[in-house]
């Protein structure tokens, strides 16, 4: 194996202090001209950008950009090989990526007939439910690379195929390929259990696989929805087409499937049945309102509505334009700290991530907002959750999303990033959409990679409720559910933002991870509470968790995840939930903005309240520095402390 990179600039730590072989890779060998086709194989890992693989000059094809490794076959055309010495090279794109390629193999014979030397029938069962299983197949060589696959029909909408990965609708398929050793995942996204089998299969052998998985994480009365789907067929860019998304939706579990391609309005109804996957899912039509100030996905949308300008960059008009859309009910930010076209809807430009202002006084009023996008994640996992949490303490009420953005069959696994939405979910084939969107709207929703936690508050409150009789002190149940194959080590309890409880976990297999139970003192004004349960990153090739999409660091820990949207307590028994910046507000209000008076009044507050106080008084024109504030400072309650100088570190 070659690793190229550039020379002192390492992608990642692994490969920091290391000399790549080069940028490129030339390697000479000799060759007889080919008057039929051949194949390459090669084995390649952590592809993240295009590397293009060129024969005697010519270009033959691209390394497959997809980080897992994986075992690449390229077809190698009539006349590509000259009489005498022959060159590969592999070329470099112009971005900084590191990569490991190697163990490449020359077959006289063509592509498709070299990968059916041998062949897998495979079958997935369950006994859970009659009819059909959709599932996926994960299939790794010894050294653990994902497979070359030959697919043993072309037919998409029985299955589909990718190195490694098959996507199948009935449970089974039948691929060709290299005589060797492998070993074979069943699998079904985050509710099933995972069944493992390895198998060694001769030349000219054909096997069968049979492997029975089961749904293990209960979840009824939460449907499972992934409100960010892209295609193919309709956004012009990934890999998976409208038939191989429907495959996808079912085989991972998805049972709300929201498309959202760039400034369409895909419907997948006719997809859906065109594979027959319709049994499992319901179907949206939405869309990824696609500007050069952020992206916005909207649904549901009713057939041949008009699509909404996207050429608005102004947030008030666009989301004015959004909400005109026929039928939509839900608006939400995503992936807000990703840069696109220059521009980072929650960059430091436009947002102040203590006190959760808007600096360009944009609307804020979007009802979701994208924690998780497992397709394009942030090297720090916390990182969108505290944005959320300024957001929650400035008064806005944005549910927590988890969801995939995935344009691909297997590169980004749909789903990965979820939603879980309280929604009655006997039918999943004609779930009721805007109940669902109401629940989304009102918070009850909790987001999902890899985790799904709940939280129960005072015996009876739930996520999105509005809870009372805090200020006797508040317990707080939370339950973390998983399936066998993920961990989690941590649970943490968050009150407007800040973590007031931990307790670490002990790793288990069993569905339930924890039942943890906080109990907090009385509280002297209303807090929302959020819980997140954590824990070490999925490491099989069936549910690998991806690599940041934009990194901001060079070392990647990958974690599992799972959140809970707030249950809101009103403490002060008015009937409502009052954020931390009212209170501020009426503080300010009342006791004006000198710090002999100000601060002894924030006193009982929290830390929260603390921050939007010290934003109020620097938008007033106050200097947060000045010696008043600093000398006062040394007296102040710690959370008032904390409070003003998270906020006073912000600004300059
Ligand atoms: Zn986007
Ligand atoms: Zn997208």
């Amino acid at each position: 194996m070659y690793h190229l990179g550039t020379e002192g600039f390492p992608e990642w730590q692994e490969f920091a202090g290391k000399k790549p072989h080069g940028r490129s890779l030339l390697i000479q060998f000799p060759a007889q001209r080919n008057s039929t086709e051949q194949t390459l194989l090669l084995r390649q890992r952590d592809v993240k950008q295009g590397w293009q693989v060129q024969l005697n000059g010519r270009r033959l094809g691209s390394l497959v950009a997809q980080e897992t490794a994986l075992v690449h076959a390229l077809a190698v055309p009539a006349g590509a090989l000259q009489d005498g010495t022959n060159s590969l090279a592999i070329m470099p794109p112009t971005a900084v990526d590191d990569i490991l390629v190697g163990d490449l193999r020359l077959f006289s014979t063509g592509r498709s007939e070299t990968l059916a030397q041998a062949t897998l029938e495979l079958r997935a069962t369950t006994t859970d439910a009659p009819g059909t299983l959709p599932c996926r197949f994960t299939i790794v060589d010894a050294t653990g690379a994902l497979a070359a696959l030959q697919p043993g029909t072309t037919n998409q909408t029985e299955f589909t195929v990718r190195p490694g990965v098959i996507y199948t609708r009935d449970g089974t398929a039948r691929v060709g390929l290299l005589p060797g050793k492998y070993t074979v995942f069943a699998s079904r996204g985050f509710e099933y259990s995972v069944a493992t089998q390895t198998v060694t299969v001769a030349s000219a052998e054909t096997k069968a696989v049979a492997l029975s998985i089961r749904r293990t994480v209960p979840t009824h009365g939460w449907v499972a929805a992934d409100t960010h789907i892209h295609t193919l067929t309709r956004s012009k860019h990934g890999d998976a087409t409208e038939e191989e998304r429907m495959l996808t939706i079912a085989g991972e579990g998805i049972e709300l499937a929201v498309a959202t391609d760039h400034n369409h309005h895909a419907d997948y109804t006719e997809a859906a049945q065109r594979t027959r996957t319709s049994d499992h899912f319901t179907a949206v039509i939405g869309n990824e309102v696609t500007t050069k100030a952020g992206h916005f996905n909207a649904f549901p949308i009713l057939a041949s509505s008009p699509v909404a300008d996207f050429s608005i960059t102004n947030w008030s008009d666009l989301l004015k334009g959004i909400r005109a859309t026929p039928g939509v009910q839900v608006v939400t930010l995503n992936h807000p700290r990703d840069l696109h076209s220059g521009f980072i809807p929650l960059g430091p430009t436009n947002f102040n991530p203590v006190s959760g202002a808007a600096l360009r006084g944009q609307d804020f009023s979007f009802d979701g907002l994208e924690v998780i996008t497992s397709g394009a994640m942030q090297s720090d996992i916390m990182l969108l959750f505290q944005d959320w949490f300024a957001l929650l303490n400035h008064g806005h009420r944005p549910t927590a999303l988890g969801s995939s953005d995935t344009h691909d069959v297997s590169r980004f696994i749909l789903g990965q990033g979820r939603t879980y939405v309280k929604c009655p979910d006997s039918n999943v084939a004609a779930l009721d959409v805007a109940e669902a969107c109401r629940s989304l709207r009102e918070g009850r929703a909790l987001v999902s990679f890899g985790l799904l936690t709940d939280l129960l508050v005072n015996e009876r409150f739930g996520a999105g409720d509005l809870a009372v009789r805090g200020r006797r002190g508040i317990t707080a149940v939370v339950t973390v559910l998983g399936p066998a194959w993920v961990q989690a080590d941590r649970v943490e309890l968050f009150a407007n933002g800040r973590k007031v409880a931990e307790q670490r976990i002990a790793p288990t297999h069993k569905t339930i991870k924890a039942r943890v139970t906080f109990r907090l003192p009385p509280q002297p004004h209303d807090v929302h509470l959020v819980s997140i349960a954590s824990g070490p990153g999925v490491t099989a090739p069936f549910w690998e968790t991806p690599r940041p999409y934009q990194p901001s660091s060079k070392t990647f820990t990958p974690r599992v995840l799972g959140a809970t949207n707030p249950v809101w307590v009103d403490v002060d028994g008015d009937g409502t939930f009052t954020p931390a910046r009212r209170y501020a507000e009426r503080l300010v209000k009342k006791h004006g903005m000198t710090a002999a008076k100000l601060f002894p009044a924030l006193a009982g507050f929290d830390q929260a309240v603390a921050a939007q106080a010290a934003s109020l008084c620097q938008a007033a024109g106050k200097d947060l520095r000045a010696l008043e504030y600093a000398h006062a400072m040394r007296t102040a309650a710690p959370a008032v402390q904390r409070g003003w100088m998270s906020y006073a570190g912000t600004v300059r």
